[in-house]
C-alpha cells in the first residue's frame, strides 16, 4: 500500500487520513446504475466508517478503512465490475454528448485522448495527480476544475490549450483543431514527465513550451476573441435540463460533499432503477431521467432526503470536512458548524470553507472565508486557504464570530450594520 502524501488514493493505493484509510474511486463522468451506487454504499458501510463523499472533481470516496478492510473493499469492488478507468484521468463534462448548449461534444476527443495515453507508458512516468480536462462548455462546464493540461472548446472543432490551472488561472498556449489535440496532449505530458516524477503542468513555462509543441502539433496563436471565458459551475440545476436524446438531466449535490451511506441507499431505493447516474464536479451527481416529469419527481425526493437541489442553496457554497466527528486530526466539529451557519450565509460570501485542521481536505484552494481548527480554537482566513494564518478565534467563540461576520456581510441588515461598525471599530483599535 502507498501512503505517499499528495498521491491519488486509488483502490490500489489507499491514503492515510485522520480517520483511517481513504479510497477514492475514479467515478467522474462514468455512467453508473443506482444499483451500482447502492452496492458501493453497502461496501462503505461494511468496510469503512459508513461515510461516503463526492469530491470537487466528481469522484467517489469511502473513508475510515483499515489495511484489512481496504483489501476486502478492493475485492468487493472488483466483483462489482463497474468498469472504472484506472489511468491518467481525462475528465470531461458529465453531460458531454447530451448537452444542447455545449460549444463542442467533448466525449469523442476525451475517448481518443484516453486511448492515446493508455497506449503510451506515460502513466508510469507521471505524478499520480496529473490530469487532463476536456471542457466542451454548456450547462455542466469544468471551468473551476484545475488540471495539468486543459482543452477548452472555443468552437465545435477548436480547442484552447492551456497548462496548470482552472480556466481562469491556467497558462494559455494557443488553439488547436480536434484532430491535432491527441498528439499535442501527448507532447505536453512528455514535457511534464521530463521535469521529473513529481512534476505538474504548472511547472512548465508556457512560452518555450508553446513553440516546442506548436511546431509538431499545429498549435495556432490564441486570438483574444477566441479566448474562452468560463461560466460558473452550479452543482444543482433547479430545473431539469432537456438533453439531445430526449431525456432530462437533474443535477443534485451532497450537502458539504458528504452523506451517510445508509441515507444515500435510502434515497436511491426510492429513486428506483429508472435512471442512470453520473457523479459530477462540484460534489454533485447528474440523474439522467426518461422524462421531465420523472426528473421533477426525483427532485422532490432529493429535497426530502436533504440533498442540495438548487443552485441558490447556500450549502452549495460551503465546504466542510468531517472535523472532530469523523477524523482523528479534526480540531473543530467542521460539519456541525457548517450546518449551523448555512442558513445565514449571505450571497455576498461566494464560498465558505470550514476545515477541521490546516490540511484543508474539503477545499484545498482559496475560499472567500476559511475557518481552520487549531489547538486553541480556530483561525479565520479571508481570501485564502486552510494552510494560511488568519485572525485567531477562541474555542468558545467560533459560532458567535461567524454569526457576526455573516450579519456584517448581509446588505441592509441592521444587525449587520452594527456588526460592521463593531468590526471597523475593532480594526481601528
Ligand atoms: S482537514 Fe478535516 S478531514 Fe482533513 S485531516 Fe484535517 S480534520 Fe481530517
Amino acid at each position: 500500500m502507498s501512503f505517499r502524501r499528495g498521491a491519488c488514493p486509488a483502490l490500489s493505493a489507499p491514503m492515510q487520513t485522520g480517520d483511517g484509510l481513504l479510497v477514492r474511486l475514479a467515478t467522474a463522468g462514468e455512467t453508473l446504475s443506482p444499483a451500482s451506487v447502492r452496492a458501493l454504499c453497502g461496501a462503505a458501510r461494511r468496510r469503512g466508517n459508513g461515510l461516503v463523499e463526492i469530491t470537487a472533481r466528481g469522484n467517489f470516496q469511502i473513508r475510515g478503512l483499515t489495511e484489512e478492510s481496504a483489501a476486502a473493499l478492493a475485492g468487493d469492488i472488483a466483483a462489482m465490475a463497474l468498469g472504472l478507468r484506472d489511468g491518467v484521468p481525462v475528465e470531461t463534462n458529465p453531460l458531454a454528448g447530451l448537452d444542447t448548449s455545449a460549444t463542442a461534444n467533448a466525449a469523442p476527443l476525451a475517448a481518443a485522448l484516453r486511448r492515446a495515453i493508455d497506449a503510451s507508458d506515460l502513466r508510469q512516468r507521471l505524478a499520480p495527480k496529473v490530469s487532463v480536462v476536456v471542457d466542451g462548455g454548456g450547462t455542466t462546464p469544468l471551468a473551476n476544475v484545475a488540471a495539468d493540461i486543459r482543452l477548452d472548446a472555443v468552437s465545435a472543432a477548436g480547442w484552447q490549450v492551456s497548462i496548470g490551472g482552472d480556466l481562469q488561472t491556467a497558462q494559455r498556449l494557443g488553439v488547436c483543431d480536434t484532430s491535432a489535440a491527441p498528439q499535442l496532449v501527448l507532447d505536453l505530458l512528455e514535457q511534464v514527465s521530463a521535469h521529473g516524477l513529481e512534476a505538474r503542468g504548472r511547472d512548465l513555462d508556457a512560452r518555450p513550451i508553446s513553440s516546442l509543441v506548436g511546431e509538431r502539433s499545429a498549435l495556432r496563436p490564441l486570438l483574444r476573441k477566441t479566448a474562452r471565458v468560463g461560466s460558473r459551475e452550479h452543482p444543482a440545476s433547479d430545473e431539469p435540463i432537456a438533453l439531445t436524446d430526449g431525456r432530462f438531466a437533474l443535477r443534485i449535490a451532497l450537502p458539504f460533499g458528504s452523506i451517510e451511506a445508509g441515507e444515500l441507499i435510502a434515497f436511491l431505493d426510492r429513486v428506483g432503477e429508472i435512471v442512470e447516474l453520473r457523479f459530477a464536479p462540484g460534489r454533485a451527481a447528474v440523474l439522467l431521467c426518461k422524462s421531465g416529469t420523472e426528473a421533477l419527481r426525483l427532485r422532490d425526493l432529493a429535497d426530502r432526503a436533504g440533498l442540495v437541489i438548487s443552485a441558490n442553496d447556500p450549502r452549495a457554497r460551503i465546504f466542510a470536512c468531517p472535523g472532530t466527528q469523523g477524523c482523528a486530526s479534526g480540531l473543530i466539529p467542521a460539519r456541525e458548524i457548517a450546518r449551523e451557519v448555512a442558513g445565514s450565509l449571505p450571497d455576498e460570501v461566494a464560498s465558505l470553507h470550514i476545515s477541521g485542521c490546516a490540511k484543508g481536505c474539503a477545499h484545498p484552494t482559496t475560499a472567500a472565508l476559511t475557518v481552520v481548527g487549531t489547538g486553541s480554537g480556530a483561525e479565520l482566513v479571508e481570501n485564502g486557504t486552510a494552510r494560511q494564518n488568519g485572525e485567531h478565534i477562541g474555542k468558545g467563540d467560533i459560532a458567535r464570530r461567524l454569526a457576526s461576520l455573516m450579519a456584517a456581510r448581509t446588505p441592509g441588515n441592521a444587525q449587520g450594520r452594527t456588526a460592521r461598525t463593531f468590526e471597523q471599530a475593532s480594526a481601528g483599535d
